[in-house]
């Protein structure tokens, strides 16, 4: 059950310059559902450059990207933005919510915007809430919770139109390690629980380590970590 297939993906930035740096130099990778991936790379490998191109945010050189089957590369811009709205979802190391909206509207918020009712919308948010331990704090806005109820939130408005993968950047970097590891296990369980795959760029090799596989980008390719 592959929900996202990566081939030969390859990616110059300033092609013909002095400063010509080539980043991706045939990247294959195949996710499966329920699968969690760690992507460890040291910085400037890479790492955003990939996540950006399989999120659809930005278009390889060469290669292709295929979600669920299809294949994304060459299509329009409003294709891609539409498929990266339904199949993918984003966390990064800062979590990004809405400051003027409630935990449990910036769950709430994409949905609508993707056209679910809502009530529909209302009850998976607070589904996913529940799942991680925020339920409580729904009605709360990001200032009012701590980090770790933040960073739980994001995990959940990434997987409010349930993506078939999720794409998270250092996604408790910014969490001491106990409230990061507690965080993490509420991410594999959603993982796990929501059968989509996780591509996770960490540093964290401990979090690495209870992960599926762990991959490294190194000079331009992945490559399974001993
Ligand atoms: P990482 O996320 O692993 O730190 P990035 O994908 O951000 O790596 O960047 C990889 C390399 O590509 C770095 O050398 C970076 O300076 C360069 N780079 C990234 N984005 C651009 C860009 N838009 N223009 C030119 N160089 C870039
Ligand atoms: P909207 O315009 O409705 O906010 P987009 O289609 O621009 O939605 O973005 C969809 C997803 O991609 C969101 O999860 C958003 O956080 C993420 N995203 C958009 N632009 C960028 C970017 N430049 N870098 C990283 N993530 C982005």
């Amino acid at each position: 059950d592959v929900t996202m297939q990566l081939t030969g993906l390859t990616k110059t930035y300033l092609k013909g310059t002095p400063g010509e740096v080539q980043v991706l130099r045939g990247v294959d990778l195949t996710l499966h559902a329920g699968e969690a991936v760690a992507l460890v790379a040291p910085s400037g490998a890479g790492k955003s450059t990939l996540l950006h191109i399989a999120g659809l945010l930005d278009t390889p050189d060469e290669g292709s990207v295929e979600i669920a089957g299809q294949n994304v590369t060459g299509k329009g811009d409003r294709t891609r933005t539409a498929l990266r709205r339904q199949d993918v979802g984003f966390v990064y190391q800062f979590h990004h919510l809405l400051p003027e909206f409630t935990a449990v509207e910036n769950i709430t918020l994409p949905q609508l915007a993707n056209g679910v009712s809502e009530k529909a919308a209302q009850e998976r948010a607070m589904a996913l809430l529940d799942h991680v331990g925020v339920a409580p704090r729904a009605d709360h806005r990001p200032a009012a919770l701590s980090g770790g109820e933040q960073q739980r939130v994001a995990f959940c408005r990434a997987l409010a139109n349930n993506p078939r993968v999720l794409l998270a950047d250092e996604p408790t970097g910014n969490l001491d390690p106990e409230t990061a590891d507690q965080v993490f296990d509420a991410l594999m369980a959603l993982v796990r629980d929501e059968g989509l795959s996780a591509l996770i760029a960490t540093h964290n090799m401990d979090l690495a380590a209870r992960m599926d596989r762990k991959l490294q980008l190194d000079g331009g390719a992945l490559r399974p970590v001993e």
